[in-house]
């Protein structure tokens, strides 16, 4: 692993960067809270290669990995307009794709999640079955050569924006999971969906989806229907590794804000950065930010080396330790511009419950320290 990025990966940054800042925190949040979707921001980042720089390029991708995409989430956020469907559509449902469909589906769904013109969102969280995805009881059922499914899935991000989803179900009720996958198209009767009101203020939001009875075709199964533990797995360390991005972006977005702002704003005779009670604990969220990215870089680099396993150790420490160093950041910032932090003008109130959502989800926090306790240090399970 270098710890250089190659030319390409240096101007890669550089692109998304002067991309995301003609958007920004201000465009992010008004959009939010005016109900509407960054489409411009999305159509953009499309068009330009970045929504689909880690899938293959005969799929109309930029073939590079997941570090590029990570680059890309990790630089989208820094500006303060981190998409969600980035973790989704590209880097989870991309890679499944890209891995285990068929030639087909590969035609038909990757050219447009690469660019962008095709938004798919993920469902696999159910109300009874959380943390514990083993307990997902969506069903599918064989009629001909139709599947039907039938289930509910809840906190399901973009599905108002989404062409299609891909549900993790399973074929049989009984027994540890085998999940099978299948996309669903949100237009497909029978699917229906309600939107969650949430306390965060973000331009995508969360659903409850119903499967009624849902036909669909044989082709809607991507992988084997009955043993793909592999393929669900294939998609949660980019989905660990862009958890990860998205925070550490986050969490430098906040660093810069209270920097900027500690460093002009005066009470004493110096401006308050001045004061260690201040630049020590941003000092030390730098620290913390700049920790959790090296470890994203190595869950990336060893994930596009081919490396699942130790990609999935890295990957989960990573985002572990993104989204811890992102709350603290966004916490002292808001406490280092003291009135204007719960500001509206400043922006970075929003930031607090935003911020929380990297302890909670993809993976909670504490589902992390459950796997390196019993994958890393071989401790048994409590449960
Ligand atoms: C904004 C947002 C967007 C989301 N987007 C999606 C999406 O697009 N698709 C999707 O499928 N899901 C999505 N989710 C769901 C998310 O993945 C889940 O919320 C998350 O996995 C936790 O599940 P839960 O909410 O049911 O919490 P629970 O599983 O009920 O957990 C509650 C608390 O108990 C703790 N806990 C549970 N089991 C254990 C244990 N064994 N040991 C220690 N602690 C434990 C958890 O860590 C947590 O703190 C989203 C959630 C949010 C908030």
């Amino acid at each position: 692993m270098s710890f250089i990025e190659t030319e390409e990966q240096q101007a890669l940054r550089k692109a998304v960067a002067a991309m995301a800042a003609n958007y920004g925190q201000d465009y992010y949040l008004e959009k939010a809270r005016a109900g509407q979707h960054t489409d411009e921001l999305w159509s953009e980042a499309g068009r330009l290669g970045f929504i689909g720089v880690n899938l293959p390029e005969e799929y109309g991708g930029g073939g590079a990995g997941m570090y590029e995409l990570s680059l890309v989430m990790e630089e989208m956020a820094a500006a303060g307009s981190g998409l969600l469907m980035m973790v989704v559509s590209p880097a989870i449902n991309g890679t499944i794709i890209a891995r285990f469909g068929t030639e087909e589906q590969k035609r038909r769904w990757l050219p447009g999640i690469a660019d962008g013109t095709l938004t798919m969102a993920f469902a696999i969280t159910e109300p009874d079955a959380g943390s514990n995805s083993h307990n997902i009881t969506t069903t599918a059922r064989r009629d001909g050569s139709d599947w039907i499914l039938s289930g509910q899935k809840v906190y399901i991000s973009g599905v108002d924006q989404a062409q299609a989803v891909l549900v993790v179900g399973r074929t049989h009720r009984e027994g540890n999971l085998k999940p099978a996958l299948f996309v669903v198209p949100t237009d497909t009767p029978g699917f229906t969906y309600t939107k969650i009101p949430m306390e965060i203020v973000s331009p995508e939001s969360q659903f409850q989806v119903f499967l009624d009875e849902v036909r669909l075709p044989a082709d809607a199964l991507v992988g084997s229907e009955d043993a793909a533990l592999a393929q669900l797995f294939a998609g949660l360390n980019p989905e660990r590794i862009m958890g990860a991005a998205s925070a550490v972006g986050m969490g430098r977005f906040a660093i810069g804000k209270a920097v900027d702002y500690v460093k002009t704003r005066k009470v004493w005779k110096t401006p308050i950065g001045a004061h260690q009670g201040l630049s020590h604990p941003l000092a030390q969220n730098h620290i913390e930010i700049e920790l959790a990215r090296l470890m994203m870089q190595k869950a990336a680099t060893l994930y596009d080396a081919g490396d699942d396993a130790g990609a999935a150790e890295a990957a989960n420490m990573a985002k572990y330790a993104a989204g811890e160093a992102s709350v603290r950041a966004v916490d002292q910032a808001v406490q280092s511009l003291g009135g204007n932090g719960l500001t509206r003008e400043y922006g970075i109130a929003s930031a607090l419950t935003a911020s929380r959502l990297a302890r909670i989800a993809p993976v909670s926090r504490e589902m992390i320290l459950n796997f390196v306790a019993q994958t890393s240090l071989g401790l048994p399970r409590s449960y």
